[in-house]
């Protein structure tokens, strides 16, 4: 069995970690490129949400490598994610590029559900195997989680253009060849003194701007077209509402693992704007708005695909929780015509305004 998976940002480190820790073969696809977004374009439905056409890539690129087995998460609710895996193997069995599917369904009730899943799939391997795997797996997504934050306060700051990236992703190299948890630990240490060793002005100001929306498009970089990047780079310091580990925590994990920051912190402040589950992260994203606003950043971007339903209906809300919390909410749809230049016009567009604002408010208090 050689098992692949989408691409998403960096998930790739510790879905990895945690299937080559039972012993599995793993095919990683490619990163997300061109190739792959144009592969998935052309054998998707037009509809379909750019997610699903960048999977549907990945797996057919996975194939040329060997992948034969596929493994996804699966859903439930109003939108469509609940089908996604089913869809894609559809498509790709109408193409004859054939695969087993294992869907990963969130547990319902226990986390033991999951563990049940995983061994399934290992040729019921030792329990406490599976348990191990699982928590290096998890592990691994702490790490990376952690110098992927340290690279938001770190970009707008930087004294050479490029050196965060650089440092990230030899960071990023060093989490993901980690074998076992000791290594791991090392791993993180030399991954964070990377960081810490990057040019920059450490004192410097920066507007700070939170990244809100659909979790694929908040995580995989080559469909927010690099966001964090750029705006690093226009010299803003970001945070994400969606880090991988806090996913995973929340949803596979129900809450057991303590001190990982809960997406329930922004569901409780939702109300008045939204009062209930709307599928996706629609609920999140109208609470991560107020929850940001609430400490004081400077503004927030919604980032989210095109005809991404539960989205639409946060984003519809949105400008009145941006009037009422005072703080600038600008939204970015996702989709494969999206370009660069276009973005990084609106990001700077949007960056001066924040910049304003700042100005104004400094000058009323003053
Ligand atoms: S959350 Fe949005 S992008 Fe994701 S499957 Fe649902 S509709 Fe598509």
């Amino acid at each position: 069995m050689k098992v692949t998976f989408p691409h998403m940002g960096y998930m790739y480190v510790s879905l990895k970690g945690m299937l080559e820790y039972l012993g599995i073969d793993v095919v990683v696809p490619p990163a997300c490129s061109k190739k792959t977004l144009t592969l998935g374009v052309k054998h998707s439905p037009e509809f379909a949400c750019l997610p699903l056409k960048l999977n549907i890539g990945n797996f057919i690129e996975a194939k040329e490598l060997g992948a034969d087995t596929i493994m996804m998460a699966g859903g439930c609710g109003p939108c469509r994610f609940g089908y996604y895996a089913y869809v894609e193997n559809e498509i790709l069995k109408d193409l004859k590029v054939d695969y087993n599917l294992v869907v990963m369904e969130p547990p319902e009730k226990h986390i033991g559900e999951l563990l049940g899943r995983i061994r399934k799939i290992t040729g019921n391997r030792p329990w406490l195997q599976i348990i191990k795997a699982l928590r290096f797996g998890f592990l691994k997504a702490k790490a990376v989680d952690e110098v992927e934050v340290l690279s938001f306060q770190i970009r707008p700051r930087e004294l050479v253009r490029g050196s965060t990236d650089r440092a990230l992703q030899k960071a990023i190299n060093l989490i993901d060849e980690a074998k076992t948890t000791t290594e791991l630990t090392i791993a993180l240490e030399r991954a964070k003194e990377l960081m810490r060793v990057v040019p920059a002005e450490r004192e410097r100001p920066a507007l700070r701007v939170a990244l809100i929306g659909e979790i694929y498009t908040l995580l995989e970089p080559y469909a927010n077209v690099n966001i964090e990047r750029h705006l690093g780079q226009l010299g803003v310091e970001v945070d994400r509402s969606m880090m991988l580990s806090q996913w995973v925590n929340d949803h596979l994990f129900m809450g057991l693992v303590r001190n990982i920051p809960s997406s329930d912190r922004f569901k409780k402040v939702a109300a008045p704007y939204l009062n209930h589950f709307v599928g996706g992260h629609g609920l999140e994203t109208v609470g991560s708005a107020v929850w940001y606003a609430r400490q004081g950043y400077d503004g927030a971007i919604q980032v989210l695909p095109f005809t991404c339903m539960p989205e639409i209906v946060a984003q519809s809300i949105l400008p009145k929780v941006s009037a009422e919390v005072d703080m600038p909410i600008m939204t970015l749809i996702m989709d494969e015509h999206s370009g660069e230049a276009g973005l990084i016009t609106r990001l700077e567009a949007f960056i001066d305004l924040l910049k304003r604002k700042k100005e104004q408010k400094e000058a009323l208090t003053s």
